[in-house]
């Protein structure tokens, strides 16, 4: 965005005689503290919705709290209303008893462009994995390993039954072709269901079904690889140029630290929207569970998942937002254990190549992240594909330790406490082609959607996406005001 226009905007907005929206904090006192997980400051939240604002965002996960960044980057005004108690959305963790358990496996690439720019990687302490995975094939495991980084375990790995040599180096070129693509270029360009690009690339059918997807079948949830071939190229450009890692404080460390950076009094959780009204004379409103309103003079920014923008926007979207199914689900299991009932100790994502059993792929979190378990216990994450919901808790866990004894052997696995599971029905949207992957965020005057529906189901797509619906909402207001 240009400068210039937001200093236009800045400057109507005081001609306008607006000065009291401008940043300022709350005048209300704190009713409602954030949960001691979030380490966002309490000041950032609103206990009571403003009458009014500049720009009222829906929906406090990445990409609604990225919108608010920018926001507040050209000094409007403006308040997040949260359904949940907590901010993140889909990126959160759970902190008890000294462990630190994700909902549901996630991993941040340091390489995504636009987290690059938004988050101070240095307060998140990232830890990395292994740049690479160790398969579970034919009863033993073997490891496929990014030839840059780690050059003798790719060498020694080359004639592993995990694809011929020919497929390794097919890898290498794949990777090559990635990094000479512009992310534009991959987000636009052609696209093909994921396994009939790697097929068509020259892949065997060896390395398709025992690297291939279980590593991107536990990337998009879709053991089939129908995600489109774009999202594949955009995340293996990613993996190619960075890490995989994750902050020594969980998952939920990145929207905490862009939450903290907040205006005070801009945040209101527990706030669920249930109607939006931007046909009114005054401005846009937006009701409230409560049958509170609160105005906007900007425009609002409906950043929530798809299935609840279809709910929210329809009879403002013609013809709806239409969800495509199956939505991606995943179950993620944690156990714990002493640290000798740990039997590895690198930092490496293990995947399911066998072809059989539900387990997709898991691993050490501690070996990754230390504080994710307390002093002298290990931490073991467990992540299956699809939700399994007709599947009993205890069911599901003893198939899953059952499976594993036979990854680590049974005197190690049922040494393994079982400490919870989270299933995650809505865990990504549908992102088999077609795609429009740079959707346009606006809906009418004053209305924008962000979210990864609206670009791409990563952090970065979700980050990406309320930048791009601030820069609308701006580039609107600028040419109506002028
Ligand atoms: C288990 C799991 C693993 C993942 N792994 C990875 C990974 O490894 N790497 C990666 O890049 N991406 C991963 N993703 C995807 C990534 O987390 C999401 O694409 C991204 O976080 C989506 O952000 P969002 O802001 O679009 O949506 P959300 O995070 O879903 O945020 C929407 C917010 O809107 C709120 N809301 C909904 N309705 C209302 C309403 N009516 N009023 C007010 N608020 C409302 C919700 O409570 C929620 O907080 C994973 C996702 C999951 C679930």
């Amino acid at each position: 965005m240009e400068q210039t226009s937001t200093y236009k905007l800045i400057f109507l907005y005081i001609l306008l005689d607006k000065p009291k929206m401008l940043l300022r904090p709350s005048p209300f006192p704190s009713i409602s503290p954030l949960p001691r997980s979030l380490k966002v400051s309490a000041a950032t939240q609103s206990p009571l919705p403003p009458k009014k604002t500049g720009v009222t965002i829906i929906g406090g996960g990445l990409s609604g709290l990225a919108a608010a960044t920018h926001l507040q980057a050209d000094n409007i005004p403006f308040v997040l209303l949260e359904a949940s108690d907590n901010l993140g959305g889909r990126v959160a963790s759970d902190k008890v008893n000294g462990f630190i358990f994700d909902r549901g496996f996630q991993i941040f690439i340091t390489a995504y462009p636009e987290a690059q720019k938004l988050l101070d990687y240095n307060n998140l302490h990232l830890n990395k994995f292994y740049s690479g995975a160790k398969v579970f094939y034919n009863g033993g495991f073997h490891t496929v390993a990014d030839p840059i980084r780690h050059f003798p375990d790719a060498i020694s790995s080359l004639i592993n039954p995990i694809g011929s040599v020919f497929d390794k180096v097919l890898v290498g070129l794949t990777r090559l072709r990635a990094l000479t693509l512009t992310d534009e270029v991959i987000l636009t360009g052609d696209e093909i269901k994921t396994v009939d690009f790697l097929r068509g690339v020259g892949f065997s059918d060896a390395m398709v079904e025992r690297f291939f997807k279980p590593f991107f079948g536990g990337v998009f949830f879709d053991r089939e690889l129908e995600t489109t071939s774009r999202l594949f190229d955009f995340v293996f450009k990613c993996l190619a140029l960075g890490d995989n890692a994750l902050p020594a404080g969980g998952i939920c460390a990145i929207p905490e630290q862009l939450a903290g950076k907040l205006p005070e009094g801009s945040i209101l959780l527990k706030a669920r929207v249930v109607e939006i009204d931007v046909e009114g004379g005054d401005g846009f409103a937006v009701r409230l569970e409560s049958g509170e309103v609160v105005k906007s003079e900007l425009g609002v920014i409906v950043a929530v998942e798809e299935f609840e923008a279809a709910k929210l926007l329809a009879g403002n979207v013609g013809g709806g937002i239409r969800v495509k199914k199956p939505v991606r689900s995943t179950v993620c299991l944690y156990f714990s254990a002493n640290l000798d009932m740990i039997p590895v100790k690198d930092p490496v994502l293990f995947l399911n190549g066998s072809g059989k059993g539900i387990v997709n792929n898991m691993f050490f979190a501690t070996n990754v992240v230390r504080t994710y378990a307390p002093p002298g216990k290990g931490l073991i994450s467990v992540s299956l594909i699809g939700l399994f919901d007709d599947v009993e808790e205890g069911e599901l866990v003893e198939r899953v330790v059952k499976e594993l004894e036979g990854w680590f052997g049974e005197r190690v696995v049922r040494a393994w406490e079982y400490m919870r599971m989270y299933k995650v029905g809505f865990a990504q949207p549908n992102q088999c082609p077609p795609t429009d992957l740079m959707k346009d965020p606006r809906v009418k005057p004053g209305l924008y959607v962000c979210g990864d529906y609206v670009t791409n189901a990563t952090f970065d797509g979700a980050l990406v996406s309320g930048r791009r619906a601030v820069e609308a909402l701006i580039k609107e207001r600028v040419r109506v005001d002028s």
